[in-house]
């Protein structure tokens, strides 16, 4: 196709979220003239998800307040409030609930993931028990925290369960976090900084477990409380279930996509793999649901679900989607993520889970400042500052440079030697509470995470 071609036609996106919205506009942008449709299953415009754990549970916004700033009109026939149901890639079309069809020359996924629900239904549906994803999700859930609950069980200490509890503790609201694994954080940031995560909870007044499982939640219509794996019983009257999230792929399952539980997978054009791994040229895949192989990570499929990410990819999507062959680009990120808790601000470059050591670079566990940078087989592949984000550049260099390690003793400020290298300490993500917001999966053989199913 010549590459005036490619930015006529029409063009499909299906999820109106920050990939969604991103992709649309930078399709613009770049020139695209045709027709564009943006279909999303949720009735509002999209909007954006960090502050509904931040700023909406503290009560310093609203989420009907959140909607993503617009950088330029993407021009797009908005289909909201209407899920796409399935995919067909012969015919070039994708099915809708209301049972209208689109037709497409290229389209984009950017379905994201949602929130893994409580395992059993009807203790999921007592009054009280919250997942967090959506709008609705925090505007209930601030609402139950207004009217000042006697204690918030939060089930789940990763990065949204433990942002949840800090903000229940800046409310003064008593706040019980139960987490499978040693401590919170652990399958994010590995041993040495959970620790450091479990002393800030509990200097914040949380009552955190750690090694413990809830085994049912109770309540008569109402939650009233839950049985812990050790016996005992948390009384609350708000339960958040914090347990990570669930791609959103089903709609897919007869596509003939390579769509399974950690996602679409997609080469690092973001151009879709179908079920037998070959590379298809007008489906594209960007943000949280999609995978993609990462040459500074092993090659491995990298799952993220990170705010910066899903930019990026969704830009580089659109870019390629109408622009020839020489000219694509590759998403070649280095994953940064970002996180404000018990008064602490955490950043992350790179992927700390892939790393057999940690170093702390600059400052100290005992200030509560520093910068721990990480390392897999003498080589740096991700850094974490608390409250120390300018550093953050100068690790991304190191990683992006694939730098020994460890760095050098006062590599950056000279203030300060760096430490003995220790193991990293990342735990197997199973024996966690909350799924992990960065996965890396390499090649299963013995694993097929996409149902073979014939055509006919
Ligand atoms: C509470 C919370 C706090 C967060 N905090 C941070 C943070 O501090 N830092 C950070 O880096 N990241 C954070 N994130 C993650 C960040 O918000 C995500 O990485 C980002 O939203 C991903 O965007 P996306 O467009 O890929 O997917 P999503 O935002 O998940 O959007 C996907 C959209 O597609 C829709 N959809 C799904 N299936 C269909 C279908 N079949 N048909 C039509 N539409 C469909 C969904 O309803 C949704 O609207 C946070 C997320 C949450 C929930």
């Amino acid at each position: 196709m010549a590459a005036g071609d490619l930015r006529e036609g029409r063009i499909v996106v299906v999820g109106a979220s920050l990939a969604g919205l991103r992709a649309a506009e930078t399709l613009r942008e770049e020139g695209f003239t045709g027709s564009l449709t943006v279909v999303g299953d949720e009735p509002h415009a999209p909007y954006d998800r960090p502050p509904l754990s931040k700023q909406v549970l503290l009560g310093q916004a609203t989420a009907d307040t959140t909607e993503l700033p617009v950088r330029r009109d993407p021009d797009a026939d908005w289909r909201l409030g209407t899920a796409a149901t399935g995919l067909d890639p012969l015919e070039k079309r994708v099915l809708l609930a209301d049972g209208e069809s689109l037709p497409y020359d290229r389209l984009l996924i950017t379905t994201g993931t949602r929130a893994r629900p409580w395992p059993n239904p009807a203790e999921g549906a007592l009054d009280g028990v919250f997942t967090l994803r959506t709008r609705e999700d925090a505007a209930g859930l601030a609402e139950r925290l207004d009217a000042g609950p006697r204690r918030v069980l939060v089930i789940g200490a990763g990065f949204t369960g433990s942002e949840i509890a800090s903000a229940c503790r800046e409310r003064g609201l008593d706040v019980t976090v139960a987490e499978r694994g040693p401590a919170p954080l652990v399958g994010a940031l590995g041993g040495t900084l959970s620790k450091l995560a479990a002393v800030m909870q509990r200097n914040h007044g949380v009552d955190l477990r750690c090694g413990v499982t809830v085994t049912a939640l109770r309540g008569n219509g109402g939650f009233t409380g839950a049985d812990l794996s050790d016996g005992t019983r948390v009384d609350a009257d708000v339960c958040v279930v914090a347990l990570g999230a669930v791609r959103n792929v089903e709609w897919l399952a007869d596509s003939g996509l390579a769509a399974g539980p950690r996602g679409i997978a997609c080469d690092a054009g973001c151009r879709a793999f179908n079920m037998y791994g070959i590379v298809t040229d007008d489906v594209f895949v960007a943000g949280d649901v999609s995978r993609f192989p990462h040459p500074l990570f092993g090659y491995q499929m990298l799952s993220l679900e990170h705010w910066g990410n899903a930019v990026e990819q969704a830009e580089v999507a659109a870019h390629n989607m109408i622009n020839p062959g020489p000219r694509q680009r590759p998403h070649l990120t280095i994953p940064t993520f970002w996180s404000t808790q018990f008064g602490l601000n955490i950043k992350s470059v790179g992927v700390p889970t892939f790393s057999d050591h940690v170093v702390i670079a600059q400052g100290s566990l005992e200030a509560r400042r520093l910068a721990m940078v990480y390392g897999y087989q003498g080589r740096v592949t991700a850094a974490v500052t608390v409250d120390m984000a300018k550093s953050l550049d100068y690790y991304r260099h190191l990683i992006e440079t694939a730098a020994p390690f460890p760095p050098p003793p006062g590599a950056l400020d000279r203030a300060l030697a760096a430490d003995v290298p220790i193991p990293s300490d990342v735990p197997d993500p199973k024996g966690l509470s909350h799924g992990p917001t960065v996965a890396l999966t390499g090649y299963l053989p013995d694993r097929r995470l996409t149902v073979l199913r014939p055509t006919s």
